[in-house]
């Protein structure tokens, strides 16, 4: 009965490694132009905002991209 939205929680150490800084940093640019695509297969990532949460102060907004292609899952700080 508790149907309460929860905010995503990602592994960090799980997530880390899953893109290269050049990855990173052209999803970055697209997100910029408001469409991000896969920088391994280049179908559309799905992106979904994360919430800051009031006990991880240092957690700036953030996004998790997800692509349906190739299975591609990573957190970006978008802010
Ligand atoms: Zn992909």
């Amino acid at each position: 009965m508790d149907q309460e939205a929860r905010p995503l929680r990602i592994e960090e150490e799980e997530m880390g490694g899953a893109l290269t800084p050049a990855e990173e940093k052209a999803i970055k640019e697209a997100l910029t132009g408001g469409v991000a695509s896969c920088p391994r297969c280049g179908a559309r990532l799905r992106t979904t905002p994360i919430s800051p949460r009031p006990d991880t102060a240092y957690v700036r907004k953030r996004a998790l991209l997800e692509c349906d292609g190739c299975g591609l899952r990573a957190a970006l700080d978008t802010g």
